[in-house]
This record gives C-alpha cells, structure tokens and sequence, in this order.
C-alpha cells in the first residue's frame, strides 16, 4: 500500500447527469473539465439509495451484498413482513432474522488497518449505516454518529444537524475540516441529502429545485477546494464526486396491494400471504412460500398490467443483480416515458408505487428506483492521478465501480468484486 495516497468521495444525492450544467452548477461544470467524466455511468436495480449505498460500499451488486430494497420483505416468525431499510434499527433487525447487515465487506472494513475510513451522511440513518455495519470506521449522522466498535460519538462531536440544504451545508464543514484537513483517513466519504430530499418535494426544473442544485454545487465547491488545498501541500488524492441515481417526474402513482387484492392475487391489506415492497418507481413482490401455487398467475397478471414497465423474474435476477431472497417472486420496474417533459420541460415520466406506511406519493415531483433514462443517469467524475483531464469514459460504468476503483489507488488488492477499476477504462 501507498501510505501518503487518500481517497476522497463526495456524492450528491439524486443529481441527474442532464443537471450538471455551467448555468445550474458551475463547479461541477468546471470540474468535469479537468477530471474525467463518466459518460454513461448507471446505478443499480432498484436505483434506491440504501441499495445503492451497499453497493458503493462493497463494489458489488445487490445479488452479491443482499440488500434487495429501500423497502424490502424478510420472513419473521415464520411470515413475510415488510421492513423500511432506512430505519436506525435496521441493521440489527436484518442481523438478528439473516444472520448479516451486507454479505459482503465494506470498504470501511477492507480499510480498517489501512488508513480507515470517515463518513459524513445526511440522507436516511438506514443508508448511513450500511457504509460500515460492523463498525470499523467513523460514521456521522444526525440520527447518531459511531466510532470503531460502533461506540457512540456524542457531545459536540455528534452530528447535530438537519435534513435540509443548511444542514448539507453543516455537513460539508465539518467534513472538510474534520476528514479531509484533519483526521486524513484512506477514505473520506462525504453523501449529502441534496438535491434529492428537494426532488422529492418539488418538481423537478422548478424554481426551487434550481436553487437546490446551486446550493449542492456551492457544496461541491467547498469539497473541491478542500481537496485542492491539501494537494498544494503535496498530498495525493483521488477525488470522485458524483451521485448514487438521478430522478424521474412521477406522473402516477399505483397501489400495487390494490390492483392484487382486486385480481383475487392477495387476501388482503394486511395479509402475508403476498407482500409488495415498494421501491419508489420499482417493486418487490413476494410471495410467502405456503401459497407458491399463487406464483405462476401473479406473473400473468403482472406481464399484462399497463403500469408495469419490465417485469422480472427469478431467470433474470442474476442478469438485474437482484439477490434470490426468501419469497421474492418478482421485480418490477414500474412504467417510464423517457420522452415526455414535464410541466417545466424535463424529459423522463415514470409510475411510482404508492409507498408503506402512509409516506407521500410525490405526484408530480421526482422519484426514482427504476429503470427509466434518467433515474439510470447518475454523475460521476474522476479527479486525480491516473485520469485524464477533460478526458471521458464512455464504455457503461456503474456504482459498483467505486470501491475497486478507490481500492486501486489505494494499492489494496480487492479480487473479486462486480465491479472494476476505471483506470484502465477507456
Ligand atoms: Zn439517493
């Protein structure tokens, strides 16, 4: 290993690669100048944040690190139950009924005795915590921040701040000052709320969200200056900066449980027997193995509704890295229109599921999980050595290139992994 090198990774939550524009986001706009860009870098199924977080963390695909959903089923005292992965007490559920958080290292775990790793977050603790489950770095949320151990950090050491753009803002300063000018670990990871947590309460290309993403870019600016700053004191970073999905506008939503209750394919609301996990633009349908007769019609009601965009089953989880968990039947992305504008012109509709548990629908804002255009365009660029200024890889990439790729620089040998190095890309 290359003790002096250090990684440094900042992702904008949500940030659809169409937004990167020198009008909206002018440090981006100039940073994509002198990184590399990555051209058609992609998101994983479904393109959710938690699901996503895991596999920045462990380089692979959902199949590979287990966690399905944002939303997903897991048999509980011999039934399907639903359960919210973004919720503190996630992780210790998941343990306590598969016997793991994530069936694969993190990177805060492969880099423990090499450097270590820093995560600042703001998105759901659930996604905070999947970074580094077993606690071998220091991770920092407002829902609470863990050491080594996952021993509690807390008095002014906590993280104590609020969802919104202020509290990104909160965020970047401690993270700057703390992981990149201070502590100095192999990994210093910063995931910032916005502008997602906004694209999901406003449309997108409103006025509103526009001043989101020129404050997430103020944000971003702060990062880079950080890094550029310990560069002119002779460190050598490797800065990523990019995002974990983009966004659809929702142009419907579905109640999924309904339109099975309806078919005769579900007892009822609060019935076992089929549990649907929504997935904002995707689903997860399961079906609890005592009734797998159900199985074979429900595929046929699903393949001819209107509103599901790409059903997929058991055949083609491999092909989706979906992971073959108990009772989950079918995947489904919901129906897209990557054509059609919005009120404010921008391209990308999709059906969402109605969500669990009361949450909003967010008709007419923005939402993602599943496989349209946008949702499936996320950002990232590659600043630092072994990638040329200006310079764009324009073969697919995806979130599973991170961690091999931050690995490399740092001289850890990873085998393995889904992902690759995008060193040597072209
Ligand atoms: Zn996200």
């Amino acid at each position: 290993m290359t003790e002096k090198r250090r990684t440094a990774v900042l992702v904008l939550d949500g940030l659809r690669r169409d937004f990167v524009t020198p009008e909206l986001m002018p440090r981006l706009s100039a940073l994509r100048e002198r990184a590399t860009w990555c051209a058609q870098h992609g998101s994983v199924f479904p393109s959710v944040t938690r699901v996503v977080s895991s596999s920045v963390a462990t380089g692979c695909r959902p199949a590979r690190h287990g966690l399905a959903g944002n939303t997903i089923s897991l048999v509980d005292e011999g039934r399907l139950a639903l359960f919210d992965a973004g919720k503190p007490e996630f992780i210790a559920e998941k343990q306590r009924l598969t016997g793991q958080a994530l069936a694969m290292p993190t990177l805060a775990d492969r880099l423990a005795s090499a450097g270590g790793a820093v995560i600042f977050n703001n998105v759901s603790p659930g996604a905070a915590y999947l970074h580094d489950p077993l606690g071998h770095g220091h991770v920092y949320h407002r829902a609470g921040s863990f050491g080594p151990g996952r021993e509690p950090i807390t008095g002014e050491q906590a993280l104590a701040i609020a969802g919104d753009l202020d509290g990104d803002a909160e965020l970047v300063k401690r993270f700057t000052a703390e992981a990149i000018e201070g502590a100095k670990p192999a990994l210093a990871l910063a995931w910032l709320g916005h502008p997602d947590t906004t694209q999901h309460a406003v449309p997108l290309g409103s006025p509103q969200h526009h001043e989101a993403l020129r404050r997430a870019d103020a944000h971003a600016g702060a990062v880079i200056d950080a890094v550029d700053a310990a560069r002119e004191r002779g460190e050598e970073i490797l800065l990523l900066v990019g995002s974990d999905h983009g966004h659809q506008t929702v142009s419907g939503v579905v109640d999924i449980d309904a339109e099975l209750i309806v078919a005769g394919l579900k007892d009822g609301p609060a019935s076992t027997d089929v549990v649907v996990a929504p997935n904002g633009t995707a689903a997860l349908i399961y079906v609890d193995p005592k009734h797998c007769d159900r199985v074979a019609r429900l595929g046929a009601f699903l393949a001819g509704c209107s509103w599901v965009g790409r059903l997929i089953a058991p055949d083609e989880f491999g092909a989706f890295g979906i992971p073959a968990d108990e009772g989950l039947a079918f995947a489904l992305a919901m129906a897209a229109d990557d054509e059609a504008d919005n009120a404010y012109g921008v391209p990308g509709l999709s059906l969402a599921a109605k969500p669990a548990s009361g949450k909003p629908d967010r008709l007419g804002c923005g939402q993602h999980g599943g496989l349209g255009r946008y949702e499936q365009s996320p950002v990232l660029m590659l600043d630092g050595p072994g990638f040329a200024a200006g310079g764009a890889i324009t073969e697919p990439t995806s979130a599973i290139d991170l961690a091999p790729t931050l690995l490399a620089f740092l001289g850890h040998d990873a085998p393995g992994l889904d992902g690759r190095p995008l060193q040597s890309r072209p």
